[in-house]
């Protein structure tokens, strides 16, 4: 089969076609999410679907599926919460399953998989450190901060802090972070990745097992 022609070195010369995108006739599409597997796992849309019944939503989600890519169709509104509020990824048998919300501009080459908001917990950070200043700064070493979950501000001691953090996903995870409270003296502070459990001790990369890893150790280290 030949191959696409595509000029991609000439400058981008073309016809400007007016539209108005908010007037398309596949507006009902607002309700749509694209859902993609981190290790490019693909299930039959059987299983998809009977999962997604499984969930407690108000109105019915209608999947779909194009070779590894899902299309959830969120009926209600109020459903919509779970899938853009709250989680930018769900877990489907150890999977990692990453969510993409409609926007206007989507098309199939658009959709970005490569990071995705994942939810951390911080343990080890000193009772006396509890502040949302800090906590940002904690969780800013691992990616970029989203939301920091619950009161970090309160005056009562805490366990751990919690945030969702964008997350680079062909690079390895962050492990932790160092508090030095006093020069040269330091403090461990572990970072807990929520839904993650196929992850590379080797490599740091999620969406494989250490078996699994292509790298040798000293590619790793
Ligand atoms: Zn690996």
């Amino acid at each position: 089969m030949a191959e696409n022609f595509t000029p991609a070195s000439l400058p981008r010369r073309g016809a400007k076609i007016p539209v108005d995108i908010y007037e398309a006739p596949k507006g009902n599409l607002q309700s749509l999410v694209v859902g993609k597997f981190i290790d490019n796992k693909r299930y039959p849309l059987w299983q998809i679907q009977q999962w997604v019944v499984s969930w407690e939503t108000r109105g019915r989600v209608e999947v779909s599926q194009d070779h590894d890519v899902y299309y959830l169709f969120i009926n209600n509104p109020r459903d919509w919460d779970i899938f853009v509020g709250q989680h930018n990824t769900l877990n489907f048998k150890g999977s990692l399953l990453l969510l993409r919300p409609w926007s206007y501009t989507m098309s199939y080459k658009s959709i970005n998989f490569s990071a995705t908001g994942l939810w951390v917990k911080a343990e080890g950070i000193p009772f006396i450190l509890t502040s949302e200043e800090f906590a940002t700064k904690i969780f800013g070493t691992a990616g970029g901060v989203l939301d920091i979950d619950g009161n970090p501000n309160s005056q009562a001691p805490q366990r751990f802090f919690r945030a969702r953090v964008w997350t680079q996903l062909g690079k390895p995870l962050v492990p932790g972070c160092y508090i030095e409270y006093e020069p040269d003296k330091l403090l461990w502070v572990d970072f807990k990745y929520e839904g993650v459990f196929h992850f590379c001790k080797k490599c740091g990369v999620i969406g494989h097992n250490t078996a699994e890893c292509r790298k040798s150790w000293d590619e790793a280290e």
